[in-house]
């Protein structure tokens, strides 16, 4: 039979160019054509209508009836003349991808007739099978009722000739089933908490609102070779596969000449993601061989957390019409980096202004202070949360791999910050309290330089990491919605504001100025936060020693990981802001750990099976080759030759046997540590299990499979190797 590996390389190495054809010269001429934005809004509904749907968007006003159906007609009107048949509630399980269930417009009618429907109570809420979704035990699958409901504050629309609703997705008892239920409570909670401070300092900021901007890392593999390694399709990742003589210690890739074939994949996606109104903007290379990273304009966070999802459906679609397969995986290939998807957060207030720039007026000096201590202090407070909610088997991977940053939670925000936050908590009151002058306190406040010398020569090796105008959150992984953290970030921010606002308060009521008592309850928050702020490196060995004096956790693998998520200290925090009660947050646990019991399961049975199915059986035919060669020489040799000739074969024959015993010994091993683990019925045992006596197993077999790719002839060997897929493009 025909090698499979050379046939997909045939295929491979053989693919025609694909030209992009673009409908329209200008990007601005197709731009979110495909979404129900505000002028095919004010084209498609009546006013009344058009002034509701606003409304429900900028205040969060409840739509009536009557209006429901009227925005549904236009809705269909629109979704109809471009092009669409189906009509979907699209929505967000705790699975991590998005769902949808087509619905057709057409209905039949009287006559054998068909007309096209949509009604407004089909527009507002569906009621999609809830059962074969993951619930961590919420919903058993006789009471599996849950509806979605329509989030007019993310454009519908249209893709694969279906119009999309963006919506959220809850139980009939009123529990969360999704991640964007507790997004928007939690960017309503923030909204209403940062008002509030900025009240102090402003008294026209009436909205604030949360910004991401994400930037997605991935991995392009060509399709055929793809499907040559089972590994890569059923797990996401390659379970062997040896070191590439070359991969990126050259570090030539980075930033280097983007592959015309690839150029051409990343023109369709952008054009698509275009007419879908996502508004990517950046593009290159990244640091592994065939890694690369997109990146958007920001948006307001629950908008860009649907177009990230939304692009990284598209990307898979276009890729496969480049013959391209992509690796959203957080570790495809070892030996090499893996892939993040580092989240940059900042408020922006309804007079257009950014929380997190430095400012220029002496009172936005004190506003910029406010929100950059109260960021600190809400990752140090809840840090073992974030860690906890971007924990994933795939990440285990990357996080303290010395590529991306620690499992450790960390913040850094640059030498001039810091030295501005050391001098603000030694200072002492700067004018009498009496004076009627507030200003000169504000005076005495050290001066913030316009453009911070970290902004350009930051610390890459940070998880949380100030950026001259807003936060890197860069331990997400790249496969990862960015929800989970999303949810995190503001809540916990909404939740220090909030007592800062109580602090301050408190002062005020006693008589203390405005500006005092700020930098009162400022300079307490800095001396309590402190051990939070690293500006090292933090991929280093001292770092980790370090951490671990001040105390701040190191969890290295998901299961100890998300205790953090039914923590005392969490439960009180998201149920004291309304936003899960204690019993969603153990069936949330709980789902993150069955995950990972699955996961490594799943994984741990793919390594089984390829081992002894195609690895062993290749090495020993090899070996057998190596055998008839030796009983070849001694037929033709005098025994002296003989002798010092077949050596070399003898030795490779016995290393084959040992490598090959080896694999069948941690196999075995293997398979009876997930029997033992399979019985037990706890939930976080098992986890912990899988983590301890089924996953350690990975390293030591695949080191065998390893050295033997290097030593079986390359003619045989049957799955494509590192060089082939990190450099075929
Ligand atoms: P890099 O980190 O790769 O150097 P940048 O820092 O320039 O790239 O930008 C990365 C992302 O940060 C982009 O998606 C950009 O839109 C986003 N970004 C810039 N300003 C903000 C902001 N105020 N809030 C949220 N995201 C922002
Ligand atoms: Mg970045």
């Amino acid at each position: 039979m025909e090698n499979i590996r050379f046939k997909a390389l045939h295929m491979a190495m053989a693919r025609p160019e694909r030209e992009v054809h673009f409908p329209k010269e200008k990007a601005s001429e197709y731009f979110g054509e495909l979404t129900f934005n505000k002028s095919a809004m004010r084209e498609y509904l009546t006013t009344e209508a058009f002034n509701q749907v606003m409304n429900s968007i900028e205040k969060g006003e409840k739509i009536d009836r009557k209006i429901a159906d009227q925005v549904a007609a236009g809705l269909k009107a629109w979704a109809i003349k471009n092009g669409a048949t189906h009509y979907t509630h699209w929505f967000l399980p705790l699975t991590g991808l998005t769902a949808e269930k087509h619905d057709a417009f057409v209905d039949p009618i009287e006559g054998g007739i068909g007309i096209e429907n949509f009604r407004g109570s089909e527009l507002t809420q569906q009621e999609p099978d809830a059962s074969s979704f993951p619930s961590g035990g919420i919903r058993s699958t006789f009471e599996a009722r849950g509806y979605t409901a329509w989030d007019p504050t993310s454009p519908a629309f249209i893709m694969d000739k279906t119009l999309c609703i963006p919506t959220v997705f809850v139980s009939y008892t009123g529990e969360a089933l999704d991640y964007k239920t507790p997004l928007l409570k939690a960017l309503y909670d923030i909204d209403k908490a940062a008002v509030d401070v900025c009240q102090l300092f402003d008294k026209s900021v009436t909205k604030v609102f949360g910004t991401l901007g994400w930037e997605q890392e991935y991995f392009l593999v060509d399709s055929a070779l793809f499907i040559a390694r089972p590994d890569l399709v059923l797990t996401g990742r390659t379970l062997f596969g040896h070191a590439s003589a070359k991969d990126q210690q050259l570090e030539d890739h980075y930033f280097g000449t983007i592959p015309p074939r690839v150029i051409h994949f990343m023109q369709e996606f952008e054009l698509e993601a275009h007419r879908l109104g996502i508004p990517v903007k950046t593009r290159h290379n990244e640091v592994a061989p065939n890694q690369f990273e997109c990146a958007p304009v920001y948006e307001e966070v629950n908008l860009s957390i649907d177009h990230n999802q939304l692009l990284m459906d598209l990307m898979d679609k276009v890729a496969k019409r480049h013959d391209f397969t992509v690796l959203l995986h957080e570790k495809p290939y070892n030996h090499v980096n893996g892939s993040g998807k580092h989240n940059n957060w900042s408020l922006m207030t309804n007079t257009h202004e950014n929380l997190l720039t430095p400012g220029k007026t002496d009172t936005s000096r004190l506003r910029f202070i406010t929100f950059l201590v109260n960021t600190i202090k809400a990752v140090y407070e809840h840090g073992d949360l974030l860690r906890a909610m971007i924990a994933s088997p795939a990440n285990d991977h990357r996080l303290g791999a010395n590529e991306a940053p620690p499992a450790i939670i960390s913040v850094f925000i640059g030498e001039q910050l810091t030295e501005l936050l050391n001098t603000i908590e030694k200072s002492k009151t700067a004018v009498k309290l009496d004076s009627h002058k507030h200003s000169d306190l504000l005076k005495n406040l050290p001066k913030i330089p316009e453009i911070l010398l970290d902004n350009t020569d930051r610390n890459r090796t940070s998880p949380f990491a100030f950026t001259g105008n807003k936060f890197e959150f860069r331990a997400v992984g790249s496969s990862q919605s960015c929800a989970p953290a999303m949810i995190t970030l503001n809540l916990i921010v909404a939740d220090q504001l909030k007592k800062f606002k109580k602090d301050v308060d408190a002062l005020l009521v006693k008589d203390v100025k405005k500006e005092e008592a700020i930098l009162q309850v400022i300079r307490k928050y800095i001396r309590e936060s402190k051990n939070i702020l690293f500006e090292g490196n933090n991929y280093s060995e001292e770092w980790v020693k370090e951490a671990a004096r001040r105390g701040l956790n190191n969890f290295i693998s998901t299961p100890s990981a998300v205790k953090a998520m039914v923590s005392k200290k969490t439960i009180d925090l998201f149920e004291r802001n309304n936003i899960f009660t204690e019993r969603e947050l153990h069936a949330r646990h709980e789902i993150r750990l069955e995950n990972y019991t699955k996961k490594i399961q799943i994984e741990s049975r793919v390594l089984g099976d390829l081992a002894s199915n195609h690895i062993i059986p290749i090495a020993i035919k090899y070996q057998n080759t190596l055998i008839e060669n030796v009983k070849g020489l001694k037929q033709v040799l005098d025994l002296k030759t003989y002798g010092k000739l077949s050596q070399n074969q003898m030795d490779m024959i016995t290393e084959i046997s040992e490598h090959v015993s080896k694999i069948k010994t941690f196999v075995n091993e293997m398979i009876e540590a997930r029997k033992v683990a399979n019985k037990i019925t706890d939930t976080e045992k098992k986890a912990f299990a899988y983590c301890d006596t089924v996953f350690p197993y990975f390293e030591k077999i695949r080191y065998h499979t390893d050295k033997l790719e290097l030593l079986v002839d390359d003619e045989v060997w049957p799955l494509p190797k590192y060089r082939e897929l990190l450099f075929i493009r």
